[in-house]
């Protein structure tokens, strides 16, 4: 893409509304706008970032779960069979707007802030059979939820995009078996995404379902919005919502010897038990014909989150650094103003191909300006073209993160630069 062409452009100037460093440096670069408090669109680049992240969780959720779409909007019936439509309190909902398409119809509807109570009775009408099971079914889809702080940009969205899985099984035991291997699933995607060095499986309480325990996926940030207590040795966690003394005494863990820290939950898996399958009479018949209750489990992964985490992480004072796995582009090319550096930059970006690169192809732009949008937008690998560059028939090749010294690559062999930094 030619920065001539892209959508966007930086801004030095946002909102002194905007508190985060995730929305901060996200608007400035353009890869997202905000609408209103906890509500963004994702721009041109941001929409490249939110599906290279959506395809890392794909590959591994493929493994092990079907992808299907639910809807977003649902009927009040559905969050009053599971008793949540009292007790979910950033549960939103639609009403017609004006008096005009009230007097047509007043239906009010919901709009879904996680599926458990769509998906239910969705599973029993297809599968009730003990032959049926077990099985997985996902989605990546936006939710919903009138999050009361809405400061954090896309840490804390009203509007925001998840992965959600749910499984289906005859058994506690199968359910337990899914359940650690959606836990590896999730260890590897954070992995793949650059942050699994910092990102801990957590014990947490199981929230607003029955079980006793889940596994929060917590990566360490200082503003993010949880508190966990780090094991370092044990390579766990502990959210301090739950953890007392007497839970670590009760886990045989001393209390007095793990690191409180700030940490950002990126993703959370639910045993789920019977609880909904009860709630909602959803039973398999067994190989006698007989009625037993489906064990369930609930498994999300906060995707815009992400986004607004892995900013946050990496970032430094001049800008974004993305890990190359979720990069918009690999190469940002930075061909300094002048016919001959823009003519070489063409060439350049046709030899890498315009998939990889983002071109800044403008004539007018000074070669401070053309640095500064480069360091802000992020992209791992900055190719300069200068005149100084152009005598040595080469281009400059510096890592946007420092990972590699910079280094000079002639014209004619730009094509192994890609092999050279692997
Ligand atoms: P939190 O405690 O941060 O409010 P939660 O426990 O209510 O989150 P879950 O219901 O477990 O969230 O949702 C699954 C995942 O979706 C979370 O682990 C998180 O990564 C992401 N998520 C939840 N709420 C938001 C939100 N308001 N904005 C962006 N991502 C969110
Ligand atoms: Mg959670």
């Amino acid at each position: 893409m030619k920065l001539s062409k892209l959508f966007t452009k930086t801004s030095k100037n946002i909102s002194a509304q905007t508190e985060s460093i995730n929305a901060k440096l996200l608007i400035r670069a353009g890869y997202i706008y905000q609408e209103m408090a906890g509500v963004y669109a994702f721009l041109p680049l941001g929409m490249r970032v939110i599906k290279n992240i959506e395809s890392i969780v794909r590959v591994e959720i493929d493994k092990i779960g079907e992808e299907l779409l639910l809807p977003s909007l649902s009927g009040r019936d559905r969050w009053h069979a599971t008793n949540r439509h009292d007790s979910i309190d950033v549960l939103m909902s639609t009403k017609p707007a004006n008096e005009k398409a009230l007097a047509k119809s007043n239906t009010e509807y919901i709009l879904n802030p996680t599926h458990e109570d769509i998906i239910t009775p969705l599973a029993k009408h297809f599968r009730t059979s003990y032959k049926d099971f077990p099985f997985a079914l996902y989605q990546i889809q936006t939710k919903f939820r009138n999050e009361p702080r809405a400061k954090s940009g896309l840490l804390r969205g009203r509007e925001f995009i998840m992965k959600d899985l749910y499984s289906f099984h005859t058994s506690e035991a199968d359910l337990n078996d899914f359940y650690e291997t959606a836990k590896a699933s999730y260890v590897t995607i954070y992995d793949k995404l650059g942050i699994g060095d910092d990102t801990y499986v957590t014990l947490a309480s199981g929230g607003d379902f029955t079980s006793s325990y889940s596994h929060e996926f917590q990566t360490v940030l200082e503003s993010g919005e949880d508190t966990i207590y780090l094991d370092k040795k044990n390579n766990i966690a502990y959210n301090k919502e739950v953890a007392t003394p007497e839970d670590a005494k009760k886990l045989g863990v001393n209390f007095d010897e793990l690191e409180q820290v700030r940490a950002s939950e990126v993703g959370n898996i639910f045993p789920l038990g019977t609880k909904f399958s009860e709630l909602l009479d959803y039973k398999y018949s067994d190989a006698e014909n007989a009625q037993n209750v489906v064990w369930m489990g609930s498994y999300g992964i906060g995707i815009s989150r992400l986004m607004g985490v892995i900013v946050e992480k990496f970032a430094d004072e001049k800008g974004i650094v993305w890990p190359s796995q979720v990069a918009p582009y690999q190469y940002h090319i930075i061909a300094l103003s002048d016919e001959a550096n823009i003519k070489a930059g063409e060439d350049v970006y046709q030899a890498l191909g315009a998939e990889a690169c983002l071109f800044d192809d403008r004539t007018s732009a000074s070669t401070g300006e053309k640095f500064a949008d480069a360091d802000l937008i992020g992209c791992p690998v900055q190719i300069v073209i200068s005149r100084q560059t152009l005598e040595q028939d080469s281009v400059e090749v510096i890592s946007r993160s420092g990972k590699f010294d910079s280094f000079m690559c002639r014209l004619d062999e730009v094509e192994t630069i890609a092999a050279r930094l692997a």
